[in-house]
């Protein structure tokens, strides 16, 4: 996408489109694409894009075009120009689309903002008059709707008319605003051809189904209307829209001054064109005789004529007898029509009434809104035009509607070239860089002179010859065989020419082209409906002697004959003229899809419609200049990097010095710098460049504000932003992995210190146990000794006296002989290796293993029968002890536990040591 939205940056429509799609998908409607809204239909509500709030935010902004793109800020900009009353004054908006593209929604939340807007805060009364306008002319929208709105194939409410809105407004000096005083609305080319022919699927205009479905039992007997009666120009009626309800439009005429009699007689009128519709011709025997009726048509001639207040016989022989004044004394001769004719009188005079009927209601909606000529000033245009056609079959309609949207695209590349000369001319560029033509090639075969589309089908009906559709197409295509802009399908059998448009090309067919451009309209159809006896026919059809002569062309008349194609240029000048004398500002409503689904977008359709609302023709326009223009803060902003890629350049390290508080700063100082700033960035292109063919200048300006600059500047620009960003990046991430790697390697070496300090403690701490368990060991043995060797030493005292003197002594009063003193020595330092010897597997058994621990452990001889002693020869214990030089004893044990000491420091509360082993092995004799 590109970096510079929500503007349009790049000149290719992918990128539009993308752009267009993005901002969609993030629920944002409104792009600015130069000088034209670009307004994406959501197909969903949103009140809060619409809230009176929001119409507020926009009109008390101070740069209004620096909010969100809006439909407001279209309603403010032409509002603002408005109050300026700098010439031009007034300001026009063109609304276009395609039909279901938002065209009236968007007509009508404009009305509604001038509505808020323009409504004099001053005085109560001025307030009151402007609100009794904006009803009005929002009160006049269902009317139009239900009587020019149809049902088509891709919108359920096709406007089916060109509409063009006035809103009058009046200056007030004090204060200084724009009050809304008036409105005045004008209609081109209503699809009248609906109401007696309408294509499979679609619908006649809403206001037929509106009746049929509205209507009270009083009116529908009154206007012969029974509940599900069939009606041939009554398509598709099971098919219920929410623009079907007759109430709403009941009221807004109500409210418009058509009161209730004169809308029962409008909708009367209508129900007798409903059964004229049905009103069916066979084909006649005898040419001399008028067709007769089919079998059911004489109770609906009969139902119409009495709804339309017309004679019946006269009815019916207006549309089977054509009257022919001939002969110098203008005589009238009588002939009957054959049934093809008869068919087309019938519609002929349906659409006549319909369409008369249509242009009173817009005269009537007229005199409501309308203020006094000497009571407003100015005025702000909006044109709710249908957009660009191309059916399968297109006919003059489409000619006419294609031919407006050429006219409209010319008037608004006008605009937007101009609008780009004062911009490039308002920052001092030469505007000679810009070349582009435009559709004049394509308006001159449609309008242009001598020869033209438009002037060989005008021919065609002056000359009133009998002419067949090929003989047109050979024309058409013999006359103006040198327009680039015409062509032929060879390949379709039916007569037909294609025309180029600036949209795409379309292909028209002749046959009935002449028809339908003469409009004939039969002098004796006008002349029986000024007979009616209907009070609004009367007003419609009014015995008027000038229309009369105009109406009938005789043979010697030389007037130039008023074709559709010729009013309708007429009309469109007009509305041109009216255009030109404006400011115009442009939206362009787009479908994002044909189904109406809200969060759906078809890039195919949006494309075609970008197409044919010259969207994609603006962007052509757009890269033969220069297409981007980035202010130059912004371009600083982005581009300000590609300064490191100049030799010698410091970038500066806080962005661009544009420091406003600065106590030397001046305008001319902050606009040098920015320039050498700007320069510094520009004379980085060429070495941006990779193909020498980039290496010439790349097509940039420096304006005064902004900068201008090609597809192809930006691409390169772009290119080198992401090069340095790529060096940063880079740069960054070597930085990173070097301040990684060494933040690894510290932890790893306090780890280790770590590791070391806390094994060493938990070492030192073991070693301290265990030097502490030996002293307790040592100790404990050590009293142990003595104990056993005082024990020893009174049996030996014992054992001594009974043997020799049986003189009994107390070891305390009797000192021990030497001798004994030193076997007492022997058995106190030797009784272990004794009782190891006795527990040993082998050597002394049984009984004799029993004295030798007695003998080992001094017990009393006397005693010996009141000791058990127990070996422990089978189970675990001591194997060997051994003295250790140092003092210490070292014991043997037979199943060591010892072997898993190396394992854990810390004994096993379950494991039983040498020494405990001893300890009990004496507990276990002490208690024998
Ligand atoms: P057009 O006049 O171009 O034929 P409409 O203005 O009638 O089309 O729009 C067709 C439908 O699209 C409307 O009935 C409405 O439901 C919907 N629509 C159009 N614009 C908006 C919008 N801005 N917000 C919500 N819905 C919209």
């Amino acid at each position: 996408m590109s970096p510079f939205e929500p503007e349009f940056a790049k000149g290719t429509s992918a990128s539009v489109l993308r752009c267009l799609q993005a901002r969609y998908t993030a629920d944002t409607f409104y792009t600015n694409a130069g000088c034209t809204l670009v307004a994406l239909n959501p197909f969903k509500p949103i009140p809060q894009l619409y809230s009176p709030e929001l119409m507020q935010e926009y009109h008390a902004a101070p740069q209004p075009q620096k909010l969100k793109p809006h439909i407001f800020t279209v309603g403010e900009q032409t509002y603002r120009s408005v109050k300026s009353l700098i010439e031009p004054v007034n300001q026009s908006v063109v609304v276009s689309g395609e039909s279901g593209a938002g065209k009236t929604w968007t007509s009508r939340c404009l009305m509604k903002f001038y509505a808020v807007v323009a409504a004099s805060p001053t005085s109560w009364e001025n307030h009151k008059i402007a609100e009794r306008i904006e009803q009005r002319i929002l009160n006049s929208n269902p009317v139009m709707e239900a009587f020019g709105n149809a049902c088509t194939l891709r919108n359920n409410n096709s406007s089916r008319f060109g509409k063009f809105i006035q809103l009058q407004l009046n200056s007030l000096l004090v204060p200084r605003a724009q009050q809304m005083t008036g409105a005045a609305v004008q209609t081109y080319l209503l699809e009248k051809t609906r109401v007696a022919c309408q294509a499979s699927s679609e619908r006649n205009f809403h206001i037929f189904y509106q009746i049929c479905k509205g209507a009270s039992a009083d009116e529908r007997l009154q206007w012969h209307l029974p509940e599900g009666a069939a009606f041939s120009w009554l398509p598709n009626p099971e098919r219920t829209l929410e623009e079907d309800c007759f109430e709403v439009t009941r009221e807004a005429m109500l409210l418009l001054g058509i009161d209730a009699p004169t809308q029962n007689n409008i909708f009367q009128a209508l129900a007798g064109l409903l059964h004229l519709g049905n009103t069916r011709f066979a084909d006649s025997e005898n040419e001399a005789q008028p067709c007769p009726l089919m079998d059911d048509a004489e109770c609906s001639v009969r139902t119409s004529a009495s709804l339309l207040r017309l004679p019946e016989d006269a009815l019916l022989e207006t549309l089977r007898i054509r009257t022919i004044r001939a002969g110098r004394w203008q005589q009238v001769f009588r002939k009957p029509c054959s049934r093809a004719e008869c068919d087309t009188r019938r519609d002929c005079l349906a659409k006549l009434v319909y369409a008369r009927l249509f242009d009173w209601l817009v005269s009537v909606i007229n005199s409501s809104i309308c203020a006094d000529p000497d009571s407003w000033t100015t005025f702000i245009g909006l044109l709710d035009v249908y957009g660009f056609e191309s059916f399968p079959t297109n006919s003059l309609e489409q000619l006419c509607i294609n031919y407006a949207n050429e006219k409209l695209q010319q008037h608004f590349v006008a605009h937007y070239l101009r609008a780009q000369q004062e911009e490039y001319t308002a920052e001092g560029l030469e505007w000679s860089t810009v070349s582009y033509q435009d559709n004049q090639t394509c308006l001159d075969l449609i309008e242009g002179s001598p020869i033209s589309i438009c002037s060989l089908i005008n021919e065609e009906c002056r000359l009133n010859r009998p002419s067949s559709a090929a003989q047109l197409q050979t024309r058409i295509e013999s006359s103006l065989a040198g327009s680039p802009c015409l062509g032929h399908n060879k390949l379709s059998r039916e007569p037909s020419f294609i025309v180029v448009h600036y949209a795409g090309s379309v292909r028209y067919h002749t046959a009935g082209l002449v028809e339908k451009n003469k409009d004939p309209i039969p002098p004796e159809l006008t002349r029986l409906l000024q007979q009616s006896q209907d009070p609004l026919l009367k007003v419609l059809f009014p015995a008027d002697p000038e229309e009369k002569s105009q109406e009938e062309p005789s043979g010697q008349s030389r007037a130039p004959v008023l074709t559709v194609v010729s009013k309708f240029k007429a009309s469109l000048e007009q509305l041109l003229q009216v255009l030109h004398s404006t400011t115009p500002h442009y939206i362009r409503c787009i479908k994002p899809n044909s189904q109406g689904r809200a969060q759906m977008f078809h890039q195919e359709e949006v494309l075609s419609q970008l197409e044919a609302c010259g969207l994609v023709e603006t962007i052509h326009i757009s890269a033969a200049g220069f297409p981007i223009r980035v202010s130059h803060r912004n371009f600083l902003e982005r581009y300000e990097l590609l300064r490191r890629l100049c030799p010698g350049v410091a970038p500066s390290p806080h962005g661009p010095p544009l420091d406003e508080g600065r106590s030397e700063w001046s305008p001319h100082s902050e606009q040098a710098t920015l320039q050498a700033l700007l320069q510094d960035i520009l004379h980085t292109l060429p070495a941006l460049a990779r193909a020498p063919a980039e290496a010439t200048p790349a097509p940039v300006h420096c304006g005064r504000t902004k900068v201008f600059m090609t597809d192809s500047t930006l691409e390169l620009l772009e290119r080198g932003r992401a090069q340095v960003l790529e060096q940063c990046a880079r740069c960054i991430q070597g930085g990173w992995r070097r301040h990684r790697g060494r933040k690894q390697e510290r932890q790893r070496r306090a780890a280790v210190l770590l590791q070391a300090a806390v094994r060493s403690w938990l070492t030192r701490k073991h070693i301290q146990r265990l030097h502490a368990a030996a002293t307790v060991i040592k100790r404990a043995w050590q009293e142990w000794r003595i104990r056993m060797a005082f024990l020893a030493s009174k049996e030996l005292d014992g054992v001594e006296e009974q043997h020799s003197s049986q003189v009994t002594c107390s070891p305390s009063s009797f000192p021990l002989p030497q001798a004994q003193t030193r076997l007492l020595g022997a058995v106190t330092r030797f009784w272990p290796l004794g009782l190891v010897l006795a527990n040993a597997a082998v050597g002394a058994r049984g009984f004799r293993r029993r004295l030798v621990v007695f003998a080992c452990l001094p017990l009393p001889v006397g005693s010996l029968s009141s000791y058990t002693v127990q070996t422990a020869q089978e189970q675990a214990g001591v194997t060997s002890i051994r003295a250790l030089p140092q003092g210490s004893i070292k014991f043997h044990c037979r199943k060591s536990p010892l072997r898993y000491a190396d394992i854990c420091p810390e004994p096993s509360p379950d494991t039983v040591t040498g020494f405990n082993q001893i300890l009990l092995e004496r507990h276990r004799l002490g208690h024998v």
